[in-house]
């Protein structure tokens, strides 16, 4: 079969390599239809997550049609459709059963932080992804979903990660009628949650980006106020004037080097990175009201020491953060979608066939021709 395969940083391709097989009476595989990009995959992309191996095939927010299940996976059959939560999770662990699914304690080795996730190196667990024609699915009795009738692909391949972890970001934020709501970030998931802070009664919504053509996207899709960071001065100082006390909620969509440019560089100089102030968590934290929330959805490496964790303690500030927690979610996900009050698809700006790989993983690192979400079509 044909599978995206990961040579170093920066360098990816297409690849034949071995259909998948059963490998546990839960396992299903899958005949992969839409796979998208995520911003995480830039993360292993760029070479900053430990132990991503030259040879592993990345994806995990994909969905398709079950081709075969093991004995003990009674719930699905060969040719049902299915979305497949990006966490891997076998449904029964203590974390599981507080709904904390991606935290699933059995589905990675190393279990100390992330459960299992497809196609995201051996730190979470060293399971091949679904950026490919077929894909293994672990515990395939508890994740995957049946995608409903009415439901296009497009809507499904999004419920697998960005909607759940918008959704999310946005209900970690505790969001109360009227809040004013800051998100860093303009990327498919800071776009998410800037949507869904609507869903949990937002009276105003501020998105915050330096990619022209995405703070233009936000604007109608969320919809938002938007501003440049490069043209506002400070944007702690900013954000304080236009806020007046600060944002109630503070949504870091971000992450470590998501866009491959935000560590390293800002407004063209190095970072240096000290206790400063110029990461958008550190932005968040100070420009987040006393006694406000910080919801962090942007995935981080093992370190960051950019936090001024003093504001925190003085101002009183709630973080929360999590990966996206997506069987739970999923139920009343599909209701939004169903009632239109969620546009998953229409953050799909390019429908890439899978051998072309490479070239959309340069498209979405580098935002170029006005690229949100690129979908691989196997
Ligand atoms: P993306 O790379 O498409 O978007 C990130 C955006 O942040 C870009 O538009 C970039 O220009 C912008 N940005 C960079 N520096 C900034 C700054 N200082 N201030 C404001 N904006 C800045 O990625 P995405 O797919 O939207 O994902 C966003 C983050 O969410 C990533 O870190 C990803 O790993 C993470 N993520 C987390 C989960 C979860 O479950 N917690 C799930 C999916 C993705
Ligand atoms: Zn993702």
């Amino acid at each position: 079969m044909l599978a995206m395969d990961y040579r170093g940083p920066r360098r990816v391709r297409i690849e034949h390599k071995p259909m998948p097989v059963i490998q546990h009476p839960r396992d299903a595989v899958v005949r992969v239809t839409r796979s998208c990009i995520c911003g995480s995959d830039l993360h292993l992309y760029h070479g900053m997550v430990p132990d991503t191996r030259v040879g592993m095939t990345f994806g995990h927010e994909f969905c398709g049609v079950v081709e075969e299940v093991g004995p003990d996976v009674q719930n699905l059959k060969r040719g049902d459709r299915v979305l497949v939560p990006f966490n891997i999770a076998c449904g029964q662990c203590h974390f599981c059963k507080q709904g904390l699914f991606g935290n699933c304690h059995e589905s990675n080795a190393q279990a100390t932080a992330v459960g299992g996730i497809f196609g995201y190196s051996h730190t979470a667990g060293g399971y091949d992804g679904g950026q490919a024609e077929y894909v293994r699915v672990p515990y395939a009795d508890f994740g995957p979903t049946l995608i409903p009738d009415w439901m296009d692909p497009d809507d499904a391949v999004l419920l697998t990660d960005v909607v759940p972890t918008g959704y999310q970001a946005a209900e970690m934020g505790g969001i109360q009628k009227g809040d004013t709501v800051v998100v860093f970030g303009a990327g498919p998931v800071g776009l998410m949650a800037a949507r869904c802070a609507w869903l949990f009664g937002a009276g105003r919504v501020i998105v915050i980006d330096h990619v022209e053509y995405r703070l233009e996207f936000a604007r109608t899709y969320c919809p938002a106020e938007v501003y440049d960071f490069r043209e506002i001065g400070d944007p702690v100082v900013f954000l304080k004037k236009i806020t007046e006390i600060g944002a109630d909620v503070c949504i870091d969509a971000v992450g470590a080097d998501a866009s491959g440019n935000a560590w390293h560089t800002l407004f063209g100089k190095k970072l240096k990175f000290e206790a400063g102030n110029a990461t958008p968590l550190a932005w968040a934290i100070n420009s987040v009201k006393k006694g406000g929330v910080v919801s962090i959805v942007g995935v981080y490496g093992p370190t960051g020491n950019m936090i001024p964790i003093g504001n925190v303690v003085n101002k009183g500030v709630t973080i929360r953060a999590n990966q996206a927690s997506v069987k739970r979610l999923l139920p009343r996900l599909i209701d939004h979608v169903q009632a239109g009050r969620i546009d998953p698809k229409g953050l799909i700006t390019h429908r890439v066939p899978l051998e072309d790989v490479a070239e959309a993983y340069h498209l979405f690192s580098s935002k170029l021709d006005g690229c949100i979400k690129p979908v691989l079509i196997p």
